[in-house]
């Protein structure tokens, strides 16, 4: 157990994917692995998955596994040569007919390309590093001048922030790593380019119809979905605020204040959101962050995000281990900064005006134990949604929830402040919290006399109705 509370998303890649190096991510903080399956095959991706369940057993609590899928990116296709060089000014055409391209024109997988951009669209290449105007649409190719020139090369990613883009969230590529995904029983899939709640809908659809309980994260990272940003929580398990693409899609001085509203938006939903992308990014090539990407971990935490990833830091960076602890070391100095009741919560109370039975009792427990003091607050849940409320009270006590499902305690891995147990569901109400009061004390969490705020539901609808104070090593009368 840590005193951190904010969650850790690591990215595995070819630095970090043998069992050595899973095992000291998951002692430097790593709480959720992330498999991003725009890259590796399923073979790869299968060792891992079986390698991190392996590793949770031997550290002694639960990782929960992250399916990343594709998603429809787009692409530009390939150069005979590998790269060539645009100069400013001059014309270059994009096409959808199967060619080998060179310094005058590219290939595209994205078929619908002519139909769905416009005259004066921009279009982005390598991660926005270049910028090509459209000037003229003929049947299957446009014509482009380069604004922003530089070295292309094949394969290069390609964004149109100004289109909408008509093709389906879900590529038959990510169909098939679905498939494969849930066949390996992974925690949470990821969806990226998500532009409205109907994507994330047919994705659940399909996760429930292979009887599989994972939850989905929308990746936020098309102008789109910030336009549609509450119809998407509301489907959402998780968000991600993904800066990769969003960065390329929106105007750099605009990120930061989308990324405050979207950790504000999810405080609403009380949905956890992760904050990515480029967090530490100068730890792929050096020991040390600069103090600009320390800054920006600290303010992620100070908004309110739920968890941060890493990407490239861990999965192809020269200090994968360094970077998760330095991302340890700057979330828990940030947390020691944060008030009793973070801003965003402050502000969320004065607007509810009316809330849940579940949501009061949350922010009831939150509150009694802040008041009296106590060492933990304990939910007894089967599905942790009680956990998530708790988790979204920002509470100063440490949270343990305490299920009975193994792939419910990896899914709350992603919520702030929980610490996931698993616990036989039997018994009595006062035998449960007998037992994880004696766990919880002889592992050294509470100590006798302690007091302990338990939320919990004695009802036959199973629905969060119950607060009770326990106090450590005594019995609980009826
Ligand atoms: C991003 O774009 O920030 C992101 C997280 O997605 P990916 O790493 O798949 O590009």
């Amino acid at each position: 157990m840590t005193n951190r509370r904010a969650k850790i998303v690591c990215t595995i890649g070819p630095a970090t994917s043998t069992p050595k190096h899973l095992k000291s991510l998951a002692e430097a903080g790593m709480d959720v692995a992330r498999l991003n399956f725009s890259h590796g095959s399923h073979e790869e991706h299968g060792h891992v998955i079986t390698t991190i369940r392996e590793i949770a057993a031997q550290v002694g609590r639960p990782l929960a596994i992250l399916q990343d899928l594709q998603g429809p990116k787009i692409r530009i296709g390939g150069f005979a040569s590998g790269s060539v060089v645009l100069a400013q000014g001059a014309k270059f055409e994009i096409t959808t007919a199967d060619i080998l391209g060179n310094e005058n024109s590219v290939s595209t997988s994205y078929h619908a390309l002519s139909r769905d951009v416009a005259i004066g669209d921009y279009i982005l290449l390598s991660d926005g590093l270049l910028r090509l105007e459209v000037v003229e649409i003929r049947d299957d190719t446009v014509m482009c001048i380069v604004r922003d020139g530089g070295v292309l090369h094949s394969r290069a990613g390609m964004n149109i922030p100004a289109a909408t883009l008509t093709t389906d969230c879900l590529t038959p590529k990510d169909l098939q790593d679905l498939n494969f995904g849930l066949s390996k029983d992974v925690d949470y899939v990821a969806l990226s380019f998500v532009r409205r709640a109907e994507d994330i809908e047919s994705l659940t659809a399909i996760i429930r119809e292979r009887g599989s309980t994972a939850g989905t994260i929308a990746k936020l990272e098309k102008p789109q979905a910030i336009e549609n940003l509450d119809s998407i929580m509301t489907v959402s398990d998780a968000v991600m605020i993904a800066r990769g693409d969003l960065g390329v899609e929106l105007m750099p001085e605009r990120v930061p204040f989308v990324q405050k509203e979207i950790i504000r938006r999810a405080a609403s939903h009380r949905i956890p959101v992760i904050t990515a992308t480029q967090m530490l990014e100068s730890m792929t090539d050096h020991p040390q962050p600069t103090r600009a990407e320390a800054s920006d971990v600290a303010n992620a935490i100070l908004d309110g995000t739920d968890a941060v990833m890493l990407s490239g830091e861990t999965a192809v960076g020269k200090y994968p281990i360094e970077s998760t602890r330095m991302m340890h070391r700057i979330v828990t100095e940030a947390e020691t900064q944060c008030s009793d009741v973070s801003p965003i919560e402050q502000k969320r109370r004065n607007r509810d005006t009316s809330v849940s039975h579940d949501i009061a009792i949350a922010q009831a427990a939150s509150r009694v134990a802040g008041e009296i003091k106590a060492a933990a607050l304990i939910a007894l849940t089967k599905t942790g949604f009680t956990a998530r409320l708790m988790s979204k009270q920002r509470p100063r006590t440490p949270i343990f929830a305490f299920v009975g499902d193994g792939a419910v305690t990896r899914q709350l891995c992603l919520y702030w402040g929980v610490e996931p147990r698993l616990a036989p569901d039997k018994g009595t109400l006062e035998e449960k919290i007998i037992l994880v009061d004696n766990e919880l004390r002889l592992q050294g969490f509470v100590r006798a006399e302690d007091a302990l705020v338990v939320v919990a539901s004695q009802s036959t609808h199973g629905k969060t109705n119950l607060i009770r104070i326990h106090t450590s090593g005594q019995p609980d009368t009826k």
